[in-house]
């Protein structure tokens, strides 16, 4: 079952218009909401977020936070598993022509669920790889846009190298990776780049420094160069659906010789405790 403009229906009966512009423009924002124990997981936060993307593109949340409670509860009753990961998307809407401006228009809401299976911590700690590229997205990676070009270029880049992620950089600072947020540990200390319309302020970004308090592992919000990166003592990924991972080796090189860290050690079981609170 999914959701589509009002109706749960099967997903083979569900369809939009050519004229939909999230089909024409990819004119749309979106979210991922992880489901742990049949429980929606900081859905405040998701919903906030998504209040602020659609602001920035001015299309008008169409359900107040109860109804997108009620909607998303409704939808995960027609799932089996207890874990899930919800995918929703607003577009603008049906105009009658193309045209990049726009009118007040009904706007499209499409949300289907799929079951989500968290990897292990014993799997997590055999390390993954990524490599690093320029970040060539626009500058307002703050929206949780649809239009994902160069972020689908990235992960086609990632898996054709048969890596677990592409982590970008500005300059020579890193931002973000094409599909999470980054992190390093340095002499102890946790650095990710601050909140900027460089990042995507992602939620699971803020589960782990509310995590790294837990651990008394000091914080620093501010962004770290490329080669700081390469000489990190830990570096992780994390988003929604992947968590925390430890990257344990960039553009082939191994970071801290290709062990995992105790700092990731702690802020893991502490993000586990969070999920199962
Ligand atoms: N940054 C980017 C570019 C992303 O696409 C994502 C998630 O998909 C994240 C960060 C992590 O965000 P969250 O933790 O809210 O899933």
């Amino acid at each position: 079952m999914v959701f589509l403009n009002g109706e749960f229906i099967e997903k083979n009966q569900a369809h939009i218009s050519v004229m939909d512009r999230g089909f024409l423009f990819g004119d749309g924002v979106y979210e991922v909401i992880p489901v742990y124990n049949n429980k929606i997981f900081r859905l405040n936060a998701h919903l906030l977020r998504l209040q602020a993307s659609l602001n920035s593109i001015k299309i008008k949340n169409p359900y107040n936070p109860q109804k997108w409670s009620d909607i998303l509860n409704k939808l995960l009753s027609f799932c089996n598993n207890q874990e899930q990961s919800i995918y929703l998307q607003i577009s603008r809407g049906v105009s009658s022509k193309r045209k990049h401006s726009f009118n007040d228009l009904a706007p499209t809401v499409y949300i289907e669920s799929n079951p989500l299976q968290s990897k292990t911590k014993q799997a997590l700690k055999a390390g993954f790889s990524a490599i690093t590229q320029p970040d060539i997205r626009w500058h307002r990676c703050d929206i949780k846009s649809t239009s994902l070009l160069a972020n689908i270029m990235y992960s086609q880049q990632a898996k054709e190298k048969n890596v677990e992620e592409v982590i970008l950089y500005r300059g020579n600072q890193v931002t973000e990776g094409a599909t999470s947020n980054v992190f390093i540990i340095k002499n102890g200390t946790l650095f990710t780049h601050p909140i900027s319309t460089h990042i995507l302020p992602g939620i699971t970004r803020d589960l782990v420094l509310e995590s790294a308090r837990k651990c008394h592992i000091p914080i620093k919000k501010t962004s770290f160069s490329i080669n700081e990166l390469n000489t990190a003592d830990e570096l992780w990924i994390s988003s929604s659906t992947r968590e925390i991972m430890p990257i344990t080796q960039v553009d082939g090189k191994l970071i801290n010789r290709g062990n995992i860290g105790n700092a990731w050690s702690c802020v893991y079981d502490y993000y586990q405790n969070l999920k199962n609170a």
